[in-house]
């Protein structure tokens, strides 16, 4: 039986909310702005709001929040979708909030005939100097009397084209002495002559933020209205807004952004890691974007059990990439097929093996999987070994190959190294062995026992394929907060690419919805740039957490 988890400050509320008979239900939405990929952050956002719905019964809305003409764009819709359906969420309704612009229109309508609204010829400057600042009250703005009537007919001309981006605005009447900021007076409509991805030229007003999206959440009933802490001070905004307009009472509630450390999550500095070539794409396997760590082979289970296990907190902080990577190796152990792939090779010649003779080896897919299955690997005289797995002076405890030492062949034979070839500059070109004829793994009688069991591919067998290799993207934990350009701090050396190396022919049929072990080597999967002309590998993670190891001795 597996422990119950107590119930974080989220689900708390919501349990006491249906308990109490506040809601039958539940309804929640995640709410992308649609000017760039999503990352880890956001599949955090993404699991939580779908997580509350799916746990206490109700349903999440995907809602775009388009209400920024000039910087959002099909494509990002496109791809937002895609990475909330890979994540393994359905959401209830498709929604953007520039289907509600007729309605919200019609509500900043209803708050000038309120008295709650009022239009404001002040430019940017002007209204900031008038703005005040949290110690000392602002000021009235000279239009902040406007009758009623004018501005009815104001806020109509603005929409109707007649101003200029920048010269009027439409803002609440509430207090220029309210201790919080945000309330004094705040910017509902704005002036923007731009083409709206869905609207088009319909519209050269657009709503501000908080004129949008609470009014949203209303109009879809949203109960919970998830969002991050730099929201907390919008929400007495959001409440008055609600109020005054009288219309379902949604709530706001606020949880702690989440971060990694050695990345940066915030769209605007992943697009200038795309714009400026320092990755591919926004898919670049060291990209913390979803379709990123897709790419690179990362599994939706592993992100949503990492997610779970970060779990929401009120206090900002910086998760561990380790246990991101620590998720995705408990998953991918448990799936990924067992293969093996020489990156470096050296060749081993089978003196006492015959020439022409090829045995088929029988070798697990995967140790972990209850119905064991297996694949056949082609054995032969002449193999391939890690040029790292030979030490022609090994220090005491080396368990691998050196000279008159014994080693194991993976699901095969163990071998015994008699001599060691070079060539003029003294590189190793070739290690003479016998092997154990009586040896042969699950049939061995030879009452031998060795310490090191290598990996190998039959040479002429082998097929050859490019591995990618990839490191952190950022040498320090948090680039952001480091002095200078977060783009000063890029780990140079985070793509190593083996342009061939060797792998057995099973790898010739590699699938892309399957997961591999490359043995003693990590996990990996196949890369998009594979064709017909080349296989690509992109390694998704290392058996251990090497980097842990490497910066202790550093
Ligand atoms: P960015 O700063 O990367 O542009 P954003 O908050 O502007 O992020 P949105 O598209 O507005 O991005 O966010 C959609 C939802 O995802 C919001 O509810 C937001 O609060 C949430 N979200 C964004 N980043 C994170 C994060 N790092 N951790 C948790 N939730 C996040
Ligand atoms: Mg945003």
């Amino acid at each position: 039986m597996s422990e119950e988890k107590s119930l974080n400050f989220l689900e708390e509320i919501i349990e006491e909310d249906l308990k109490s008979g506040k809601y039958t239900s539940i309804a929640t939405r995640f709410p992308p702005e649609p000017n760039g990929y999503l990352h880890m952050g956001h599949a955090s956002s993404i699991c939580l709001n779908f997580g509350l719905s799916k746990k206490f019964g109700g349903f999440t809305n995907l809602r775009f929040d388009d209400t920024n003409p000039t910087t959002e764009e099909t494509e990002y819709v496109e791809s937002i979708k895609e990475d909330v359906r890979w994540l393994g969420f359905e959401w209830k309704n498709e929604l953007y909030a520039s289907d509600y612009f007729d309605t919200l229109y019609a509500y900043a309508v209803k708050m000038i005939r309120l008295g709650l609204a009022y239009v404001d010829d002040s430019t940017s400057e002007e209204m900031a100097t008038m703005k005040g600042t949290p110690t000392e009250a602002g000021k009235d703005s000279p239009f902040r009397t406007r009758s009623i009537e004018e501005n009815i007919d104001l806020f109509e001309r603005m929409k109707n084209g007649e101003f200029p981006d920048g010269s009027h605005t439409l803002r609440a009447k509430i207090d220029m002495a309210h201790t919080n900021m945000l309330m004094r007076d705040p910017v509902l409509y704005r002036i923007k002559h731009a083409h709206h991805h869905r609207t088009g030229d319909k519209w050269c007003i657009y709503p501000m933020y908080d004129m949008a999206h609470g009014q949203s959440d209303s109009i879809e009933q949203i109960t919970h209205s998830i969002c991050t802490l730099e929201f907390v001070p919008h929400r007495e905004l959001y409440d008055w807004l609600i109020e005054k307009l009288e219309i379902y009472p949604s709530h706001q509630y606020e949880f702690a952004r989440r971060n990694i450390n050695y990345t940066v999550m915030s769209k605007r500095k992943l697009l200038q890691l795309v714009n400026e070539k320092h990755v591919e794409g926004w898919d670049d396997p060291r990209m913390p974007t979803i379709s990123g760590v897709r790419r690179r082979g990362y599994t939706p289970e592993s992100i949503r059990d990492f997610c779970d296990r970060i779990g929401v907190a009120k206090r900002e902080n910086i998760v561990d990439i380790g246990l991101l990577e620590f998720c995705v190796r408990e998953h991918l152990n448990k799936i990924a097929l067992r293969r093996m792939v020489v990156f470096d090779p050296v060749k081993v010649v089978l003196t006492n093996y015959d020439e022409d003779k090829v045995e088929l080896m029988h070798s697990e897919n995967n140790p972990e999987d209850p119905n064991i299955t297996h694949r056949e690997i082609p054995f032969s005289r002449e193999l391939y070994i890690e040029r790292e797995d030979f030490m022609e002076n090994p220090p005491k405890k080396y368990f691998r190959l050196a000279p008159g030492q014994m080693v194991r062949l993976k699901s095969a034979y163990i071998i015994r190294c008699d001599e060691v070839v070079k060539d003029a500059e003294g590189k190793i070109t070739e290690l003479r062995c016998t092997y154990l004829p009586e040896s042969k793994s699950g049939n061995d009688t030879s009452t031998i026992k060795v310490k090191g069991t290598l990996h190998w591919v039959s040479v002429s067998h082998a097929v050859t394929v490019e591995v990618r290799l990839y490191d952190r993207l950022f040498q320090v934990e948090d680039p952001s907060s480091e002095e200078g350009d977060f783009k000063d701090y890029i780990n140079k050396d985070s793509l190593q690419v083996v342009k061939s190396a060797y792998a057995e022919p099973a790898l010739k049929t590699a699938k892309f919805d399957e997961r591999y072990q490359f043995i003693r080597k990590g996990y990996f999967c196949l890369d998009k740039d594979s064709s017909e002309d080349g296989v690509v590998f992109n390694r998704t993670v290392t058996l251990k957490d090497t980097w842990a190891k490497e910066q202790q001795k550093a």
